[in-house]
């Protein structure tokens, strides 16, 4: 289990909070005037989870999925002080790597498919670690690069992922022996196996399997007269709290599994790396976006559309799962039906439609391409217009929650970053926060319909960083709106404490 000193106290972890909260405030408050979303990183979230990896996994060299999120602060400080390796899968990642100072031998090309142009600028530049699951990838390299090193990236079992990877990439490990057989007879070095139980993996017996499964290459290898020198474990590794199986689980069936399929006595020499993502900066990011607009709507008179607090004891949220109204495309049709309502059921029936500035375009492009869930929560609230021409529905309670949908701000309607949630009511200009954001967002965002991407500020909120780390950060010459932030040891907060400029 992870031992005292990687586990945070319930104390630190709730000033950490406190502080994270008061800066979001911060942001929300004064800073930006066209109020943008608004990335909030934590690299402090980041270090602790290296140091997790390290406790629970001292044998598995992490090289971190950078297509997850190529944030440069991130990559600058795994490169420069956390010392972790970086798979890259085109020309570009490798380039972004080898800038930051990562030497080639730490960057695995792990892309099966790869385009000849970008083989050539490995070559160019020395990455020869690379994976491949195809003949044809075999003939391209024996072409372009043939003294590269190369990974039989093989085929697992991935049913068990939210993101299903096998449809795309893998060699079916019945065909394994005869891949083996064609590289050997191209004369190409073939050091170990790969595999990657899919994104989102919800069951930890995939890793076992996978494991299984790279042992029976690893013996194919053997027979085939290759000397397999490292075995890649992919990625997959949950990045938050909530994951279906969390981390230490996984962990536990990795160490089990390397001990059943990889057992020291015979596989000593066997150097074991891993591709973690997800893992790395999930929990990083916090997003604050501003509800720039609003629509009221009085439903029909189903009281059950009105929710509480389950403290109030009448009803919870799931009453809005089986509402009448939940798909998105009702919610226009029954505007019409409002007329005659008496006051108390029209009251009952308020839902709101809110509006805010980041879509699924952008940072919530993770809805649609990681099947990510994102939950908003208030982070401020802002006045009610006083306006004769506004006659706003429900109340302006805190504890008062009504059925609501968030919207991005582009003009399609498949724009919706939350179908239900329950929200207070909240007028324009107020700010929602989305955690647990870093992971398959900021990475792959556009700015489809001409609107701005969310903006960037760093905290971290680690204490115990070593001078390295300190180093990276201040060395890092961001502007003075970017704060940096520490927590005192005694779990006192001081927000902004350190500007860095
Ligand atoms: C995307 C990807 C990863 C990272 O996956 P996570 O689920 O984010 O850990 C690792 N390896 C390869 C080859 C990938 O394509």
């Amino acid at each position: 289990m992870v031992s005292r000193n990687v586990v945070d106290t319930v104390d630190t972890m709730e000033a950490r909070e406190v502080t994270k909260r008061e800066i979001m405030e911060s942001i929300a408050e004064q800073a930006f005037p066209d109020n943008d979303p608004m990335y909030l990183i934590d690299v402090g979230e980041v270090i602790r989870k290296h140091r997790v990896w390290k406790e629970l996994l001292p044998k598995v060299e992490p090289f971190y999925a950078m297509k997850c999120n190529p944030d440069p602060v991130i990559m600058k400080m795994l490169a420069s002080s956390l010392n972790t390796g970086f798979d890259c899968a085109s020309r570009e990642e490798m380039q972004l790597a080898i800038e930051l100072g990562v030497s080639p031998d730490r960057i695995i090309y792990a892309n099966p498919c790869k385009a000849p142009s970008h083989l050539r600028y490995a070559k160019s530049v020395g990455v020869d670690l690379m994976t491949f699951d195809n003949e044809d990838e075999l003939c391209k390299i024996k072409q372009v690069y043939p003294n590269a090193r190369l990974v039989l990236r093989v085929l697992t079992d991935d049913s068990y992922s939210v993101c299903r990877l096998g449809v795309k990439f893998g060699a079916d490990p019945r065909r394994v022996f005869c891949l083996l057989q064609t590289a050997k007879e191209m004369d190409l070095d073939v050091v170990g196996i790969s595999f990657h139980v899919g994104s989102g993996c919800y069951n930890s017996d995939a890793f076992l399997d996978a494991l299984r499964v790279a042992r029976a290459g690893f013996d194919a290898g053997a027979e085939m007269g290759f000397n397999f020198t490292l075995l890649d474990i992919g990625g997959g590794f949950p990045g938050t709290d909530d994951a279906v199986i969390s981390f230490a689980e996984i962990c536990s069936v990795l160490t089990d599994g390397f001990a059943r399929y990889f057992p020291q006595e015979k596989f000593a020499h066997v150097r074991i790396i891993a591709e973690p993502g997800r893992y790395y900066v999930a929990a990083s990011h916090s997003l604050a976006v501003n509800v720039f607009a609003r629509r009221q709507i009085q439903g029909d008179s189903d009281s059950d559309l009105r929710l509480e607090r389950e403290d109030s004891g009448v009803s919870g949220s799931s009453d809005i799962e089986s509402g009448p109204n939940t798909a998105n495309d009702t919610w226009h049709a029954d505007r019409s039906d409002d007329e005659n309502l008496t006051q108390s059921q029209a009251e009952l029936a308020v839902k709101f439609m809110y509006y805010v500035n980041d879509s699924t375009y952008a940072s919530f492009n993770s809805i649609i391409n990681d099947h990510a869930i994102v939950v908003p929560q208030v982070l401020k609230k802002a006045e009610e217009p006083k306006s004769k021409h506004l006659s706003v529905l429900g109340s302006a309670d805190d504890e008062q929650l009504y059925a609501c949908s968030v919207w991005g701000p582009t003009c399609d309607g498949l724009d919706c970053i939350n179908k239900e949630a329950t929200l207070p009511r909240l007028a324009v200009g107020s700010w929602l926060r989305f955690d647990e954001m870093g992971a398959y967002t900021c990475a792959a965002s556009s700015r489809f319909n001409g609107f701005q991407l969310a903006g960037k500020r760093y905290i971290n909120t680690e204490v115990n960083t070593d001078a390295l780390v300190d180093e990276v950060l201040t060395g890092l010459g961001l502007t003075p709106m970017e704060y940096v932030c520490d927590i005192l040891t005694e779990g006192k907060v001081q927000a902004g404490a350190a500007l860095c400029n």
